[in-house]
């Protein structure tokens, strides 16, 4: 079933749908934000905070890794840790290595986990390679779990890579080695797919990824393996990097894709500051998902970024000050008001664009520049309501806020009976 396409993105195409835990992925349903803690799994305290975290900034999944018998002894306990917190977001674990022991000597491992990560670069060397595949798949069926199949480049699994180069030198006209190493991820996870099917996996218990670091290599992948299956498609750069750098790759690399219907799920692999914030990669994916029209999460300010007309940063302040206080509403918010996400506001610097962006907007405000009256005409549906003066624009210009979700968002069913 095909979605419909929105504000010019292509319909996505993927006809399976796969449950984990409550959340479906592909066919018709929305792009799904995941992410992944980074403490270490055997501390049940610390990673079920962390979970907790990245589920209430908004991720709809969140993967932990398993890579130890204390890490696998440790889920259940984290699982009754996110309960105790009212936290049920779907629980993925990653495994590599010896994922076939770890989930065959802790059934209760698998049993919590709703979806299985496996790389199939590190499931094993040579001969044991095809049976560690086995085993895994055996107990993903025995526990009724899906699994994501995640192809990863830096640890593609080098046989079939030989075998794939071995192929090529006989082509009349031999790939060069970059689509080489495209073609080889591809088959990997498409070979691995179809093993796991003939193990008795079945097609809507499947995802798959090939994870590449490079933006022109994530999208020419991507755009051969969603011609090749219809598997949903789990999507993110690899090691995108710190900060700014990473948003953007991140961000050109997926909307290109998104903008084609590819892509049922979505993670930005962003390293985190020292002592960051580690939900920074669920509001970014979040971002990339609503400004692209695809997904709405919460209200978006829409602020311009100053120039010589106004040498005060008190529209900078403004505009964050009033984001700060959207994130901070919008759990409330979004439990008690339908549609509230879709709220758009602005917060403008001058009147050269103020007065124009403040009227597109659900709620806007448009603050002198130099030289003018100082003044701050607010702008409601695109109506002048009311001008704001003096040191407390921004406390009443949050009232503003709070009145009008309080009066355009309807309280849902549950806060009226
Ligand atoms: S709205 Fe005014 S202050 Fe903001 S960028 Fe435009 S001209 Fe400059």
């Amino acid at each position: 079933m095909a979605v419909e396409p929105q504000d010019g993105a292509l319909a996505r195409h993927r006809t399976r749908l796969v449950r984990v835990g409550g959340v479906p992925l592909g066919g018709a349903c929305p792009v799904v934000v995941q992410s992944m803690t980074n403490t270490d799994t055997a501390d049940a305290a610390a990673t079920a905070g962390q979970v907790a975290q990245l589920a209430r900034a908004g991720s709809e999944i969140v993967r932990i890794t398993v890579n130890t018998e204390e890490a696998a002894r440790a889920v259940p306990a984290i699982r009754e840790r996110l309960l105790a917190m009212n936290v049920a977001v779907p629980l993925v674990g990653d495994f590599h290595f010896n994922g076939h022991k770890l989930l065959a000597k802790y059934p209760a491992c698998a049993e919590t986990l709703d979806k299985l990560r496996i790389n199939p670069g590190n499931v094993g060397r040579g001969a044991k390679r095809d049976d560690c595949f086995a085993q895994l798949i055996e107990l993903a069926c025995r526990h009724g779990k899906p699994v994501r199949i995640g192809v990863n480049w830096g640890s593609l699994d080098q046989a079939l890579l030989a075998r794939i180069m071995d192929e090529n030198v006989r082509r009349p006209q031999p790939l060069d080695a970059t689509r080489i190493m495209r073609e080889a991820m591809i088959v990997s996870a498409l070979e691995s797919a179809a093993k796991a099917e003939q193990l008795g996996l079945p097609g809507d218990a499947i995802v798959l990824s090939c994870k590449v670091s490079g933006v022109q290599d994530l999208i020419a992948i991507y755009r051969a393996l969603a011609a090749r299956c219809d598997y949903p498609l789990h999507l993110g750069l690899t090691e995108a990097g710190m900060g700014s750098k990473g948003i953007v790759a991140s961000t050109a690399a997926m909307s290109v894709l998104l903008q084609e219907g590819i892509g049922d799920t979505i993670r930005v692999s962003l390293t985190p500051e020292p002592h960051g914030d580690r939900a920074r990669e669920v509001v970014v994916a979040q971002e990339i998902l609503q400004t692209m029209g695809l997904r709405a999460f919460a209200p978006l300010v829409a602020a311009c970024p100053g120039c010589g007309r106004t040498t005060s940063t008190v529209f900078q302040e403004l505009a964050r000050e009033i984001q700060s206080h959207v994130r901070a509403r919008m759990p409330e918010w979004r439990l008690r008001h339908e549609g509230v996400e879709h709220m758009t506001l602005a917060v403008m610097g001058c009147v050269v664009n103020g007065p124009g962006e403040s009227k597109h907007a659900n709620v806007g405000i448009s603050l002198p520049g130099s030289g003018e009256t100082p003044a701050a005409p607010v702008y409601v549906d695109g109506e002048k309501t009311v001008t704001l003066k003096g040191d407390g624009i921004a406390r009443e210009f949050k009232a503003i806020v709070d009145d009008y979700v309080a009066r355009k968002y309807p309280l849902r069913i549950t806060e009226q009976s």
